[in-house]
């Protein structure tokens, strides 16, 4: 698998001076498989240059799964270029709550008056999965579904290839009891031993107690922490905080890296920044 980061931003794309070195754009993670198919995980803004790279590459078919419904993790879809040729088509699949299907809640956002081309009009085909099966098979790898703890809900997502194994739970706040969310310990189990975990670790510890408990978001100490408990190999913080400048989160690099040393822990761990690539 190659892994491919093309946004991490949560909650809204910031740009300017201060935030070139990790990246504006929100949620989107390119997996590429052995076979070179390709799956993309969220469809924030990130994946607008993405699909600019995709068509470079002359890919036809791609493979979508969506975490949840918030919009910095949809806020892109529109922008995805194949999603206007004819020659393409996309399998979807993705987590659904109040709305029926992943295809309404996608469709309500590219609609007059907010949109002028409705999701029915584009040249792409689409085939949408219209449940979420705890287990499935997608371009050929294996995927497993576990609830994230986070306002609204949501899913995340185990990828299985050979004997590689990725998480990606980008929203998730698995201290804290949000509805429909599972024990802690289970979230453990679950993502027990993973090469690669992307995981939200969005604020420091005197954010989180003066404002942000409860808004679904993690205390990156706390994402360390669980990551070395599960016997992650390779951690990579997400959802990068809209006021943190590439200074503030260098800090928080160094200091995860530091709390790492400091519990003797076999962990790697990086902040995800646009760009950043791993291979497996
Ligand atoms: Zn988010
Ligand atoms: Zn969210």
């Amino acid at each position: 698998m190659k892994l491919t980061v093309w946004g991490a931003r949560g909650s809204t794309p910031v740009s300017g001076p201060e935030y070139l070195v990790y990246g504006g754009d929100t949620t989107c993670l390119e997996v590429r498989t052995r076979t070179n198919e390709v799956i993309i995980l969220d469809a924030g803004t990130g994946i607008r240059a993405l699909g600019k790279q995709l068509l470079l590459e002359g890919f036809h078919h791609f493979h979508m799964l969506l975490t949840h419904a918030h919009w910095d993790h949809q806020l892109g879809f529109p922008f995805f270029k194949p999603l206007y040729r004819f020659d393409c088509s996309m399998d979807i699949r993705g987590w659904v709550s109040a709305q029926e299907s992943v295809e309404d809640l996608l469709g309500q956002a590219m609609r007059a008056p907010f949109f002028p081309v409705h999701l029915e009009d584009v040249g792409a085909s689409l085939h949408f999965e219209y449940d979420c099966p705890s287990r499935f098979e997608m371009a050929g790898i294996e995927v497993r579904c576990f609830p994230m703890s986070h306002p609204n809900g949501g899913i995340g997502f185990l990828m299985i290839e050979g004997d590689k194994r990725v998480a990606f739970f980008p929203d998730n706040e698995p201290r804290f009891p949000h509805p429909g969310a599972p024990d802690y310990d289970d979230f453990i189990e679950f993502i027990r031993g993973v090469d690669v975990l992307f995981h939200d670790g969005e604020y420091l510890r005197e954010e989180y107690e003066a404002f942000s408990r409860g808004w679904g978001h993690n205390v990156f100490e706390d994402t360390v922490r669980l990551a070395i408990e599960a016997e992650v190999k390779h951690l990579v913080i997400w959802h990068l905080n809209q006021d943190r400048t590439d200074d503030g989160l260098d800090r928080m690099q160094q200091e995860a890296r530091a709390l790492i040393a400091e519990l003797g822990a076999n962990l790697r761990c990086d902040l995800a920044r646009t760009g950043l690539t791993i291979h497996l």
